[in-house]
């Protein structure tokens, strides 16, 4: 699976730039062969709280919820903070909002 391995430390390293650098990005490939991404904070990591991670399944998809949830933790905990990522951040709450309207319709 050599391209799987290529292809997933190009994607680390895509994702670790887009999150800037408070961020530490991990992508495993789970039993399913899907990538899973593990984004944590070394700032929260470092002070000795519970350390901050998520981790989410999936390609694109994966991607893209893992990222949302690192925008949000900078925004609420790390205001001042810059990162490649908080460019998105509208298109994250957007994506937020879509999520809540659909659980409250019960779809
Ligand atoms: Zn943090």
């Amino acid at each position: 699976m050599v391209d799987m391995v290529a292809s997933r430390s190009a994607r680390e390293r895509k994702a670790g730039v887009e999150a800037g650098p408070l961020a530490t990005v991990k992508i495993d490939v789970g039993a399913d062969q899907q990538f899973v991404y593990k984004v944590s904070c070394t700032v929260c990591t470092a002070k000795g709280d519970r350390a901050w991670s998520t981790y989410r399944p999936g390609e694109d998809n994966g991607y893209m919820a893992a990222m949302d949830r690192w925008i949000f933790h900078l925004k609420e905990k790390h205001p001042d903070a810059d990162a490649p990522c908080l460019v998105y951040l509208p298109e994250a709450q957007q994506r937020l909002h879509e999520r809540r309207v659909a659980r409250e319709s019960g779809a």
